[in-house]
């Protein structure tokens, strides 16, 4: 332990910028120009080295004004005997920062300074570690953490990235189960309120909302089958890195990635490199179940067959079923779909989404479609087995198709009674397949009502939803995830994408860009307004 240096100023940190724009004066006067580009650069590396001198400041003389002693929770009071030294990466760099330690008889120690002024624990602010997450969500971790250097000049590396999406994609998770735990305490307790007719149920609004619940396959390792990482990746300290060569290799490829392929429609080909014989043994798609909740008011169309929802909340998860649908009913409550007069629900017709549904909503006026892009597709299907040429195959489907567009479903299962007596083994199995399918839905496709109802006849938004939240950033190229990485970065996703999600995960540390666009717009039109001369040029 030793004496903190001589007291300094935190106008000291200025230093850098007077000599800066004194430099950059003389260059001017002298005649020598440089780019605007190059010019912004200079003086946002000047400005970042200002705000990391005067952080350090700050802090030091925050540590000077501290007291020499404190009671400690035994009664005590806890003595300091000196200063320690510790630093920490911000946005801004590495900060140096020395500070008393207190120690009590009791054996007990801490640093007032630390809990004060929010000190992180680990290496970096909490800044660094939410704009990284927020990267990370939207790019491969070693592309988030290059792209961060690139901004701010700091970043962890990808491990470290990647540990902090699983540890954050905890806390999102913690927190969305807390949220629906409340909703149901809430929930509940006025359903019992109301059965004891203690309270009077709340009138219904005009309009609609909408439930859509699909599933989504993403690539896992099966467990215990998971690459092992390199040792001492985790144990690398982590430092400012000065490029994305530093950056250490962890990433969601496994070395071995590229002898994994993804599927596509080449592997559904027998024989195929990527067929499924190709797939690794290691690997399986693992199902990530996707719910998603609007108004009807707030899905739009933006240009003819192209729809957009301007308020919506998603619901999402691997393993966690049963929390999925407790989740679902929270999300619709939040969102207001389970106060109108309908609650519609949307599903492609597979059977434990329609009964959980079924459940979840029994005490809502459920209006069930089934998507109706699903259900031409089941005749599309019956049909190449009953026709040759694809001429035909069209005359056969076309009208029926178009029937079931027209709520005349109990007009082609009847003809399709028909069809049945005209036709022997395979086609005949497809015949009564279709009509079985038909027979079992009918009661969800009364396409002309749910039409003049502005209700939406096909399940698009969720099928958009899987793209968005698992298939844009869990999806790609040779992407294989660990099972308990892959449901954390569904978690964060959803944080990042649900209205106020992200800023409940990260109270104290919004990110936000060096410099905010509207405040040096203020500050350069106050000064315009005092160069340009009134009367104009
Ligand atoms: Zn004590």
């Amino acid at each position: 332990m030793r004496r903190p240096k001589a007291p300094g100023t935190v106008l000291q940190a200025l230093e850098p910028a007077t000599r800066k724009l004194g430099e950059l004066e003389g260059r001017a006067l002298r005649g020598e120009a440089l780019t605007l580009v190059e010019l912004a650069a200079s003086l946002s590396q000047c400005l970042q080295e200002v705000a990391r001198v005067a952080m350090e400041l700050v802090l030091d003389q925050a540590a000077r004004a501290q007291p020499c002693s404190a009671p400690c929770p035994c009664g005590q009071e806890a003595q300091s005997k000196g200063f320690e030294d510790t630093s920490f990466v911000g946005r801004f760099g590495r900060v140096a920062v020395s500070r008393r330690r207190l120690t009590c008889e009791c054996g007990s120690s801490s640093f007032l300074l630390d809990r004060a002024w929010g000190l992180p624990t680990g290496h970096y602010t909490d800044d660094v570690r939410e704009a990284t997450d927020r990267l990370s969500c939207r790019l491969g971790f070693q592309e988030a953490v290059a792209e961060l250097h690139h901004l701010w000049g700091v970043a962890p590396d990808a491990s470290t990235a990647k540990r902090w999406i699983g540890q954050d994609g905890g806390r999102a998770e913690a927190g969305a189960e807390a949220d629906a735990a409340a909703h149901w305490a809430r929930y509940e307790a006025e359903a019992y309120a109301i059965a004891r007719g203690e309270r009077r149920q709340a009138q219904r609004t005009d309009g609609f909302g909408v439930v859509e619940v699909d599933g989504v396959q993403a690539l896992t390792w099966k467990p215990g089958q998971e690459p092992r990482r390199h040792s001492g990746v985790d144990k690398t300290p982590a430092t400012v890195t000065s490029g994305s060569a530093e950056i250490s290799a962890a990433s969601e490829m496994g070395e071995r990635a590229s002898r994994h392929q993804a599927p596509s429609t080449l592997s559904q080909i027998r024989g195929s490199p990527m067929g499924p014989t190709g797939r690794s043994p290691r690997v399986h798609g693992r199902e990530v179940c996707v719910g998603l909740v609007y108004l009807g008011e707030h899905a739009c169309q933006q240009s003819p067959r192209r729809g957009v929802l301007l308020e919506k909340r998603y619901v999402a998860t691997l393993d966690d079923r049963e929390g999925f649908w407790l989740k679902l009913h929270a999300a619709a409550a939040t969102q207001g779909v389970l106060s109108r007069k309908e609650v519609v629900r949307i599903s492609d017709g597979g059977k434990y989404f329609i009964d959980q549904t079924a459940e979840l909503f029994s005490d809502q006026p459920l209006v069930g479609i089934l998507d109706c892009q699903h259900a031409k597709q089941h005749v599309w299907e019956a049909g190449h087995e009953l026709a040759a040429d694809k001429k035909e195959v069209q005359e056969w489907v076309v009208p029926r198709a178009q029937a079931i567009m027209d709520g005349k479903v109990a007009e082609v299962i009847a003809g399709l009674a028909d069809e049945r007596e005209r036709r022997r083994g395979k086609p005949r199995a497809a015949v009564d397949e279709l009509r079985g399918y038909l027979d079992r839905h009918k009661h969800l496709m009364d396409y002309p009502r749910y039409q003049a109802a502005g209700y939406p006849l096909a399940s698009a938004a969720v099928e958009s939803a899987n793209k968005r939240l698992v298939g844009r950033r869990c999806k790609q190229g040779g992407m294989i995830w660990s099972e308990p990485g892959l449901e954390a970065m569904v978690a964060m996703r959803i944080a990042f994408m649900n209205p106020g999600a992200w800023r409940s995960l990260w109270p104290h540390a919004e990110a936000s860009p060096l410099v905010k666009p509207g405040i040096m717009q203020r500050t350069l039109g106050r000064a315009a307004a005092v160069v340009t001369p009134s009367g104009g040029p």
